[in-house]
């Protein structure tokens, strides 16, 4: 059995599921990232898996012991097993090492001493420790919450799209921090976000969630190179559709701008982006529009342009 284990958990709310028949298998230290658009089911999974919502059926277990639910349990959740999410709240009037220090209040002084510093130190926080939470970014605080979360040491560390308030440049930073954090520190982690590119940031092994079912699972080249369904394919960019053959896609970046052979069309509207221009180039023959990535920024709009790819990229998607 591995060391956090969810059995074939289901869940509706009022008749709608919200969770149908999901499993999931971590062994210690492990990283893994569940991706799901609102709605998909990812808050409600974490509550069960922290013992913190009841469950129609199914079992989570954390080191052979299972998980017991509010249901179950008089007071609902576990130390092991600590959940944070965007709005987790600190105390406004007490400082960032008084924040961190707090679940230790009932543990041994010297032990509550240790922990705190160590943290302080680890989260790169020791400047700042006598500040208030209002006078921290959104980015500290964020990790000022989650190294309170830490500091009793739980065995499980459940993230509920905790860098949602946070702009890009500050997400990206905390989030290479907290990787390598967690690395570490060998905390096992479950992080779920709507956001695929802050998935792949923080992990290599993904599940892919939709209406609180697993469409897929695996590491992010399997994900991307062999997804099952369109809908996988298009978590990672457009795919277009190939005319005249029934389930063929090819990615954007994987289509080649020529001058002559090909499937000709012409540059209905150009997008400068950092990497590349990305082009809509409208298929003569079939009148499709197709998105394709131009490197060069060779194309303009109005040009006549081939476009050809390799057989090897075709993805055949049935759904
Ligand atoms: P996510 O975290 O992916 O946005 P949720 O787990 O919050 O998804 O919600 C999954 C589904 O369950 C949604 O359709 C949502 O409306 C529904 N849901 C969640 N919590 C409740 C609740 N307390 N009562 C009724 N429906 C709920």
């Amino acid at each position: 059995m591995s060391f956090f284990e969810a059995k074939k958990i289901k869940k509706s709310y009022e008749n709608l599921p919200a969770l149908q028949e999901f499993s999931l298998c971590l062994n210690r230290g492990e990283f893994l990232s569940i991706v799901g658009e609102s709605g998909s089911g990812k808050s409600t999974l974490l509550r069960i898996l922290a013992g913190l919502e009841v469950q129609d059926s199914g079992n989570v277990f954390l080191n052979q012991e299972e998980i017991l639910n509010p249901k179950k349990k008089l007071v609902p959740g576990y130390d092991e097993v600590k959940l944070i999410h965007q709005d987790y709240h600190l105390l406004p009037n007490s400082t960032v090492a008084e924040n961190i220090r707090r679940p230790l209040l009932h543990y041994d002084k010297k032990y509550a001493k240790v922990r705190e510093e160590k943290l302080l130190q680890q989260f790169g926080l020791k400047d700042f420790r006598d500040r208030l939470p209002r006078q921290l970014s959104g980015g500290q605080q964020q990790k000022v919450a989650i190294a309170a979360a830490l500091a009793i040491e739980p065995e499980v560390l459940l993230l509920d799209e905790p860098f949602s308030s946070l702009d890009t440049i500050q997400k990206h930073r905390l989030i290479d921090e907290l990787g390598n954090l967690f690395q570490t520190s060998k905390t096992t982690v479950i992080f779920v976000t709507h956001d695929l590119d802050d998935a792949l940031r923080l992990t290599d092994n993904l599940i892919i969630l939709r209406n609180g079912a697993v469409v897929q699972k695996g590491n992010s080249f399997e994900l991307c190179t062999q997804p099952q369904s369109q809908y996988v394919a298009r978590l990672f960019s457009h795919i277009n559709a190939i005319p005249g053959e029934k389930n063929e896609f090819i990615r954007p970046n994987e289509v080649k701008l020529r001058s002559k052979a090909g499937l000709l069309g012409h540059v209905v509207d150009l997008r400068f982006l950092v990497h590349f221009n990305s082009l809509q180039i409208k298929l003569k023959e079939s009148g499709q529009v197709w998105e394709v990535d131009d490197p060069l920024r060779k194309y303009q709009v109005g040009d006549r342009v081939y476009l050809q790819w390799e057989k090897e990229k075709v993805m055949q998607l049935l759904s």
